[in-house]
């Protein structure tokens, strides 16, 4: 799962417990609160009652009456039995509803919520869908100078109440789902602009190889964490640049003193081949090892030409190219080398194309993979090239029935000096320098070239070049 899903995930699961936990703190809260106030109510009422009846006389005082009066009482449920249970006082609401309220088993229950059935419909209650009421209740022991008389049962319709806690649950639930929501899509799109500066590092590091180490990571802001590795990270590129110009250098400079020597002895070789008192053995092993100094020679040229990394774009030399009749130039050349192991090579498709390049490096480019095709195919093997357009690009593919390269080896054969390993015993006097430096060229003309093959039956190389866009497009 991507970061930014993982935290806006995060982000949304935090925010819900939050307020889920914050938004039943509230609702408890307001019931609490409201109930009480019914409580305390009926504490007082109840209060009321105790003291108003007279066991004595076996009557209320005149407050009850006067309580009987007031429109509120037309809400209250109440029941007054002396000790033998007996039905001393009831209020009107008691024909209404069917209200079993318990007993206490100490002194006093207070504080319960019973929902019931009404039995009659009465104005002054409003009952739900189900046509049931819901009474907050206290159920009472009641005393005449410290001696138990009896019990009150009482109860205060809280339909109101209910209904405005319903309310309130609605509410937050809608809130809550909306707030949780925001703060997830909020997050996400945060996270989202959090995370830009990473993108521009992934992407960015993606392109740099080599080839563009000394370009270097953009920094949004040098003060934060994002910046700060950005610093790290360019630092890291400008030590790998270091190291890779200083072992660019060392072989530049290897190769240059290597050749002068070379020249100097293969002149002297040259010279000494046309001495008419050496004899016939002697002059043989002289060409040997010219041939040897001049092999020698072109790895060098391969060296200096890895060597030059950057400077080779600069030192491009660019013109036009008619593919199709460069290809077949090639062709012609590469011939005189395959008609020595009688194999065929046959341009299959040539779509006239025309690309910009370098005509002395696309010429190395080609040849090399040409000349490969041909030194890894055997006697009497077949090579194809063709070259067509793929979207805005030439593709060249050189195609042959080679001893081909093992999966695991095709993504080493454009490393440097990589050879595969069968082939180092095999007498076909590579360096492992050639896929390199056409990897190289086709980078530099802001190509790429791929490979695939299959072991004993041969391989595929193909190069995309971008085709030549003229500037007036009209
Ligand atoms: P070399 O000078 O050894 O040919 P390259 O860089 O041109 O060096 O090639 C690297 C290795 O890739 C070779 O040693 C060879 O094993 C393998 N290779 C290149 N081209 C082919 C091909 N057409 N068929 C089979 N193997 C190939």
């Amino acid at each position: 799962m991507k970061i930014r899903t993982r935290l806006s995930l995060w982000y949304f699961i935090v925010s819900l417990v939050i307020l889920s936990v914050l938004s039943i703190g509230i609702y408890w809260g307001m019931l609490r609160v409201l109930y009480r106030t019914v409580d305390e109510d009926l504490e007082i009422f109840t209060d009321m009652i105790e003291g108003s009846y007279n066991p004595m006389l076996g009557e209320f005082e005149e407050i009850l009456w006067k309580l009987e009066s007031a429109k509120r009482f037309q809400e209250v449920y109440l029941m007054v039995y002396d000790n033998n249970g007996r039905i001393i006082f009831a209020s009107p609401m008691t024909q209404f509803v069917d209200f079993k309220m318990p007993l206490p088993k100490d002194d006093v229950a207070l504080g319960f919520t019973r929902t019931t059935k009404m039995t009659r419909s009465i104005s002054v209650l409003k009952p739900d869908e189900n046509g049931n009421v819901t009474f907050r209740g206290i159920s009472r022991r009641m005393f005449y100078n410290n001696r138990p008389i009896g019990w009150i049962n009482a109860g205060l319709p809280i339909t109101d109440i209910e209904n405005a806690l319903g309310k309130l649950f609605d509410v937050i639930l809608i809130v809550n789902i909306l707030a949780v929501l925001l703060v997830g899509i909020g997050g996400f799109i945060i996270i989202g602009r959090f995370l830009i500066p990473i993108k521009t590092i992934t992407n960015k590091t993606k392109i740099i190889s080599h080839s563009n180490l000394n370009e270097r990571i953009e920094i949004h802001n040098e003060q934060d964490e994002m910046g700060q590795l950005t610093v790290t990270l360019n630092n890291l590129l400008e030590r790998l640049y270091n190291a890779f110009e200083t072992q660019r250098r060392f072989m530049a400079d290897a190769a240059h003193e290597l050749k002068t020597p070379l020249s100097v002895l293969r002149a002297h070789w040259e010279d000494e081949i046309d001495n008419p008192e050496l004899n016939n053995d002697f002059k043989e092993r002289l060409v040997h090892d010219i041939e040897t100094i001049g092999r020698l020679n072109q790895m060098i040229n391969k060296f200096l030409f890895l060597a030059q990394t950057e400077d080779v774009v600069d030192k491009m030399d660019l013109s036009k190219i008619q593919l199709d009749e460069f290809l077949n130039d090639i062709v012609s050349d590469a011939k005189i080398l395959a008609d020595l192991k009688e194999q065929s090579i046959d341009i299959v498709e040539l779509t006239p194309l025309v690309i910009e390049g370098d005509r002395n490096q696309l010429y190395q480019m080609f040849f090399n993979l040409i000349d490969n095709a041909i030194k890894y195919s055997p006697q009497k093997g077949k090579i194809w090239i063709s070259l067509r357009q793929a979207e805005q690009n030439a593709q060249i593919q050189i195609r042959d029935t080679g001893v081909g390269i093992e999966e695991k080896e095709l993504s080493n054969i454009f490393n440097r000096f990589y050879r595969v390993e069968k082939d180092r015993s095999r007498k076909t006097g590579g360096s492992g320098l050639g896929l390199a430096i056409c990897k190289m060229i086709a980078e530099s003309h802001h190509g790429k070239i791929v490979v695939t093959s299959e072991v004993s039956k041969g391989s595929t190389f193909t190069i995309l070049i971008p085709l030549f866009q003229s500037a007036d497009k009209s």
